[in-house]
């Protein structure tokens, strides 16, 4: 049954019981008062009239008039009061024989109007006392349907009072706990309420919610699962090695290449520290080495029976959490991006530099001794013109022969083939050697070299000799070519601690500040300029120095000249 009808049901028939209880009172009271009116009306009156009638007639003989007038006067009021069955008889009997008494009065008369009195009372008395019954059955019955009501209503009232509040705040703790379930994420939670209509369909409600909810969480759940699974096989599927860190340095992510090129497992390293598995492996040892500041060179690692170039590369991972405003730092990957294909095609590349640039050699070498020959005028006097012609062709050639033997230098620094000598070198020597060589490129632009020493005779510097004079003579022939005419060009060698350090300084254009760290790049040339060279002179001179423990920089503004350094180990005297 519905709550609203069980309550309506209740409080209704409770409102007509009382209503009934009210009607069924004020009747009975109303009768009883009506009982009580006819008693005093109908027969208390009588019994006065008849008492006063009995008391004129003991007046009678001592004041006839009086008593004669009281005794009719009460006739008449009794004549007008007949309210019994007999005492029309008995007041019409009382009326002769008190006629007949006046007419002649003796004892024998008056006995007979005392006798008619004394009948009117007891018919009166009758009267009183049916009535009375009458009074009291009805009081009986009063009694008898205001109790049966009040029990009526009082049980009703009794079940609403333990019922109602039970049907109602039941299901309503019920609903509270689930729906705390429920927040709780608890989605197969139910309720199933028994009796009330309404609260069964509140059930039905909440339990078609609850079963919405869980097939969203677990479509949400799957759909999750699918992505993570998706991701999981691209980054598996990755020819990049990737290695996720939480901020705790514990690994939780490692892909299938990850695992091939450090030769683990991956059930032995998920859920241990970076630190604990570098204890036996080497390449994770590496890898944390340069944790905090990846080296730009590639890593050349072993796998598929072959060498595979890495390159290392450290992402942090920050996020933003809901409800938060600042980045939280949540770990990291280490990244090795696999550059083996590129670092391929590099090698054919240098091969093929090393290769052609050797096989030219020979021929221009052949041309310039043919052209040297010619100039010597072995073969016959030339004119003007031809001079003119072979010098030309001298200096291509000799340009020829320049670019050839940067790329043979290229490609075996590339290779790795190069060979060093290290040996104890004097700047004097190095610098006499490779100003030598450029002296005549100076002259052509009335170009003054000015050498200065800041450090002892006798320092030397640890370095392959001709390497080194090949850097110089780079240095200092591209000062010659970037400065203006009648400059000076300065050599500074000095002392820096355990280093001594060449520069070379030029008073010509300058070199922007944003392409200074691009300009030790292999074939970088800075844009805008048209000049002969192959970008490559501070590329190989920067492996020269830096293969000798070295290092190389530039210190350069726009029109304000540069500055190109080297520092080499000083030799132990
Ligand atoms: P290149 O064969 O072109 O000279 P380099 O590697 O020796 O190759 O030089 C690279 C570029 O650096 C040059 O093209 C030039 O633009 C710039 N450069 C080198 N030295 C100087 C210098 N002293 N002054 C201004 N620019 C220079």
């Amino acid at each position: 049954m519905k709550i609203k009808t069980k309550l309506t049901l209740g409080v209704g028939i409770l409102f007509i019981l009382i209503v009934l209880l009210s009607v069924i009172g004020s009747v009975y009271i109303n009768r009883l008062k009506t009982d009580t009116e006819k008693i005093l009306t109908a027969n208390y009156n009588s019994l006065e009239f008849s008492q006063n009638m009995l008391l004129a007639l003991d007046k009678i003989k001592t004041d006839s008039a009086i008593a004669v007038k009281d005794f009719r006067k009460n006739t008449i009021l009794q004549e007008k009061n007949l309210t019994e069955f007999g005492e029309k008889e008995a007041t019409q009997n009382l009326n002769l024989h008190f006629e007949s008494y006046l007419k002649s009065p003796d004892t024998e008369k008056e006995k007979h109007i005392r006798e008619d009195l004394v009948r009117i009372m007891s018919i009166n008395m009758k009267g009183i006392e049916r009535k009375s019954d009458i009074a009291i059955l009805t009081a009986e019955n009063a009694t008898f349907w205001i109790v049966s009501l009040g029990t009526v209503c009082f049980l009703i009232a009794f079940i609403l009072l333990f019922n109602l509040p039970q049907t109602i705040a039941e299901p309503i703790n019920q609903l509270t706990f689930s729906i705390r379930q429920i927040a709780n994420k608890n989605y197969n939670e139910r309720v199933h309420f028994k009796g009330s209509a309404e609260f069964n369909d509140l059930a039905n409600s909440f339990n078609i919610m609850a079963e919405k909810l869980e097939e969203y969480e677990s479509s949400n759940l799957s759909k999750q699962l699918m992505d993570k699974k998706r991701i999981e096989t691209l980054v598996n599927n990755m020819h990049d090695a990737v290695i996720g860190l939480d901020e705790n340095h514990f690994i939780y992510m490692i892909n299938d290449e990850a695992l091939k090129i450090t030769n683990l497992n991956k059930e032995e390293i998920i859920g241990k520290t970076v630190h604990e598995v570098a204890v036996n492996n080497d390449l994770i040892r590496e890898l944390l080495k340069n944790i905090d500041h990846p080296s730009k060179d590639s890593l050349k690692i072993a796998a598929d029976n072959k060498e595979n170039y890495f390159e290392q590369e450290i992402v942090p991972i920050n996020i933003v959490k809901t409800g938060e405003k600042e980045k939280k730092y949540i770990g990291k990957v280490i990244l090795l991006r696999n550059i083996t294909p590129f670092k391929e095609l590099d090698f054919a590349k240098t091969n093929f530099i090393a290769t052609i640039s050797h096989e030219l050699k020979t021929p221009i070498a052949a041309i310039k001794m043919g052209v040297q020959l010619m100039e010597n005028e072995k073969f016959g006097a030339l004119n003007e013109q031809q001079k003119e012609l072979l010098k030309s062709i001298n200096e291509d050639g000799q340009r020829l022969l320049d670019i050839t033997g940067e790329l043979l230098n290229l490609s075996q620094v590339e290779s790795g083939n190069i060979k060093l000598k290290i040996e104890s070198c004097l700047p004097k020597d190095l610098l006499q050697a490779s100003v030598k060589n450029v002296e005549k490129l100076a002259e052509q632009k009335n170009i003054s070299i000015t050498t200065s020493y800041i450090l002892d005779d006798n320092d030397a510097v640890l370095a392959d000799f001709d390497k080194t004079v090949w850097v110089l003579n780079n240095f200092l022939s591209n000062a010659i070519k970037h400065s203006f005419q009648d400059e000076n060009i300065t050599v500074t060698v000095e002392k820096i601690s355990s280093f001594i350090q060449f520069s070379i300084t030029d008073t010509g254009s300058g070199i922007d500040e944003k392409y200074h760290r691009q300009i030790f790049d292999r074939y970088f040339q800075v844009p805008g300029e048209h000049q002969n060279g192959t970008g490559l002179g501070l590329a190989i001179s920067k492996n020269f120095i830096e293969k000798q423990n070295g290092e190389i920089g530039v210190k350069s503004a726009v029109n304000q000249g540069s500055t190109f350094y080297f520092m080499l180990p000083l030799a132990e005297s």
